[in-house]
């Protein structure tokens, strides 16, 4: 057992303060491979860019609590080695249950997430009291949500059934369940399809109107969105072409993430566009080396198509050089 201030990770609460004041997310992507970890690291350090890596109770379970905060301390050792001072934060995703939480946080997580959004209110309410009482005794911050965003957290199929945070039900859930931050819906959507074409084929924007009324009602509180990937047609493409079978893919567009990051919300998650990135490439180039023996012919090739997807997405969240 361990704190994550051995490990040289840091709260969200500074990253946030800071990104609330200044117009911009902090960037939250979500790693399952080492490469991917590495990509994530190549463009935040190019890019001096807080940032804040998302892992979910199945990774934390898959690798392992003995090496999962280990590999991810690596990047801060790296970021020393590079004489820069850039904060990172590890957190844990879409928690569930306390019993997660508390596993996370003995094992050198700085920040966690506790999932209560399919309770009722009132259990909600509870159990994100609950859970904040014991992290914040050890320093670790907490994000809660409230509506549910549709859609699979690991990549599954998303229905377009989105039930909006009601901002009323928010502030009254911000004062008192004690989370310092907040996921909301406000139309983003995990998985590959986010949002429904009107007649025409245009997108419908994001409600802003839902964000502005809890930001009014609450200020200086940070707001998270979830299920805020892209899905860029290349990627989809590549996939299909190289025997994959994605029949609808529709992300969200970037200038509507943008917007939102100037506004109340301080952290936006990315998964989905780091995961088809890598499949797809991963997929083009093993049909384009049909003799290969060795992993390493793609483990190799995909870092740096992630950091470039990681780098243009740090763009949009308008982190560059607020590290
Ligand atoms: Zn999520």
């Amino acid at each position: 057992m361990y704190s994550y201030k051995d490990l040289g990770f840091v709260n969200t609460a500074g990253m946030f303060q800071k990104a609330y004041g200044g117009g911009y997310a902090v960037p939250a992507f979500n790693f399952v491979t080492i490469e991917q970890y590495n990509a994530i690291m190549d463009a935040v350090i190019k890019k001096k860019s807080p940032i804040i890596l998302l892992v979910s109770p199945n990774l934390h379970r898959q690798l392992g609590h003995e090496m999962l905060a280990r590999v991810a301390q690596s990047g801060v050792d790296r970021i020393k080695n590079e004489g820069l001072d850039i904060p990172v934060a590890l957190h844990l995703d879409h928690g569930m249950t306390y019993e997660q939480c508390v596993l996370a946080v003995e094992n050198g997580f700085s920040s966690i997430m506790i999932d209560g959004s399919a309770l009722p209110f009132e259990e909600n309410i509870a159990l994100t009291k609950k859970t904040a009482e014991y992290a914040h005794s050890r320093g670790v911050t907490v994000e809660a949500e409230l509506g549910i965003l549709s859609g699979a957290e690991e990549g599954g199929g998303g229905n377009l059934e989105s039930l909006y945070t009601d901002p009323g039900m928010a502030s009254e859930f911000i004062k008192r369940s004690g989370a310092d931050s907040l996921a909301i819906s406000i139309g983003t959507c995990h998985g590959m399809v986010k949002l429904k074409p009107d007649a025409n084929g245009n997108l419908p924007d994001l409600r802003y109107d839902i964000l502005e009324k809890i930001e009014k009602s609450n200020p200086g509180f940070p707001i998270v969105l979830h299920g805020a990937s892209t899905i860029a047609p290349e990627f989809v493409q590549m996939i299909n072409t190289y025997g994959g079978h994605i029949e609808q893919a529709v992300g969200i567009p970037e200038d509507q993430i943008s917007k939102a990051a100037k506004m109340a919300v301080c952290k936006v998650n990315i998964a989905t566009d780091g995961w088809i990135c890598a499949l797809a490439h991963t997929r083009r180039i093993l049909a384009e080396n049909p003799g290969a023996i060795d992993s390493r012919v793609f483990t190799l090739k995909i870092r740096p198509e992630l950091e470039k997807l990681y780098l243009h997405k740090i763009d949009v969240m308008g982190s560059a050089g607020r590290a």
